[in-house]
Parts: C-alpha cells; structure tokens; sequence
C-alpha cells in the first residue's frame, strides 16, 4: 500500500502508512516484509525530510535484515545497503558510509564491475567523497569509473561520457579549470557522435555548487596532488571519408539489377 502511495506520487500518504505500520519491535528479528517497508521508509525520511537519523535507524535494521534473510547479492539487500550508505553519508559519517558504497559495489560487481549499476554505485561515492572535503580522492575515483567503463565499452558509451562530464563539473567546482575544461570539451566531442546525448552533456557542463568552495579539499590545503584527467578523446570516432564519386553508402541504386 505504501509503494502503491509512492507510485501515485504521495510520498507523505506513504510515510504516514510505514511510519504506522514500523514499530520498535520490528527491529527485533529479521522479517522480510518489515525489512522491505523499512527500506523504503528510511528513503523517505531521507529525501523527504532529510531525517538522516531516523532513516539511519531503519535502514540498518533493513541492512541487517537483508542480509540474515536473503544474502549479500540480493537486490533487496542491495537497496537497503545503499540506503543506509546515504544515511551514513548524510549525517557526516562518510567513513562508514563508504564502506557501505563498497560493499553494494562489490556485490552488483560480482558479475561485471564494468555494469552501469556498479559504476552508479562508484560515482554516488566518488560524489560523496567530494562532498566531504575529500575532493583528490573523489576526483581520483570519478575517472577511474570514466576510464574502466570507456575502456570496456568504448569512449562513445553513453555512461562514459556522462561520467566524463561530471567529472568535469567536480574539477571546475574544485577551481581546477584547465582539467575541467579537458573533460568537459572531451565529453561534448564525444556527445555530438551519439545521438541526443548532447543536450544532458551541456546540461551537466552548467552545474553550479555555490556550496563547494567552503568545503573544498583543494582550498583548505592547495598541496593536494590534482588527479590526471582520463584521456578519451582518441577514441572520438572519425566520420568514414567517401570519394566525391563514389555512391553513398546507403545508396543502393547502382547494386540493382539494370532494366534491359
Ligand atoms: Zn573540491
């Protein structure tokens, strides 16, 4: 009924309902349909209210539930993982809450980390240590989540250019302009060879956190080493050069048998 609430687009209808339904003693033992309502509880309270504390509180008791009930690799048990990682992650406790981004990164990676879900998991962390003062290390993870996934999948990949360009958005919030604009030109190159993925480009390129000067890494100790940019612009593809009389390629006309 909850989910149904969500999906209807009352958020507050269902907080109220799995606020109701939730009690201490839930917390108790590991119970399947109470872990799954704690989860989307402790979202709620998270993004809704910004309640890091109380969604803290049930998004671990969901974590543990899940992973008694159901195993390290399961979705649901991945969802509330990252739940309780943004709980942690909002309440300034970034050090648990990166172990937590690494355990749901190692377990979505557990076939393929090179998989959009295991990269989104990345970037989320990556944003976090960013987020907190820890703006090398963050940089440092951003491209290396750019470089794996352009190097499995090709640099016009979609998610590889996106990741690109938030990269580019992250150095240029940190004062680094030189490598911001490499990443950011880069990423729009590559955009302009896959289909509509230009205008998300230009859209990511104008993000603007008024917020980061005061926390950044790089104003409270400019000797931080500055992360090398992931180079992919060799990989833009070239527009295939056709003789001025040679038919085009997608001219067919000269292949069909001649009416006699
Ligand atoms: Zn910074």
């Amino acid at each position: 009924m909850a989910r149904d609430a969500v999906a209807a687009g009352s958020s507050d209808l269902a907080r109220e309902i799995l606020g109701k339904a939730l009690t201490p003693e839930h917390t108790q033992r590991p119970d399947p349909d109470a872990a799954d309502a704690a989860t989307l509880y402790a979202h709620l309270l998270l993004i809704d209210e910004g309640d890091h504390v109380a969604a803290g509180t049930w998004a671990a008791y969901a974590h543990n539930a899940c992973l008694y009930l159901h195993g390290r690799t399961d979705e649901r048990t991945i969802a509330a993982v990252l739940t309780h990682a943004r709980a942690l992650g909002a309440g300034g406790d970034v050090d648990d809450a990166e172990e937590l981004f690494l355990v749901a990164e190692d377990a979505l990676s557990t076939v393929d980390h090179t998989a959009a879900r295991a990269i989104i998991v990345g970037v989320e962390l990556a944003e976090m240590r960013h987020q907190n003062a820890l703006c090398p290390s963050g940089l440092e993870l951003m491209g290396d989540l750019c470089t794996t996934r352009a190097d499995r999948y090709g640099a016009p990949d979609p998610l590889a250019i996106t990741l690109l360009a938030r990269l580019g958005a992250m150095y240029r919030a940190c004062g680094h302009t030189n490598p911001a604009e490499t990443c950011l030109q880069q990423a729009a190159a590559l955009a302009a060879t896959v289909g509509d993925l230009a205008a998300a480009v230009g859209l990511i390129a104008k993000q603007h956190d008024p917020y980061h000067p005061d926390l950044c890494a790089y104003n409270l100790d400019p000797s931080h080493p500055i992360p090398g940019v992931p180079n992919l612009a060799n990989q833009i593809p070239r527009r295939p050069q056709r003789h001025k009389d040679s038919p085009a390629p997608h001219d067919v006309s000269s292949r069909l048998p001649q009416e006699r």
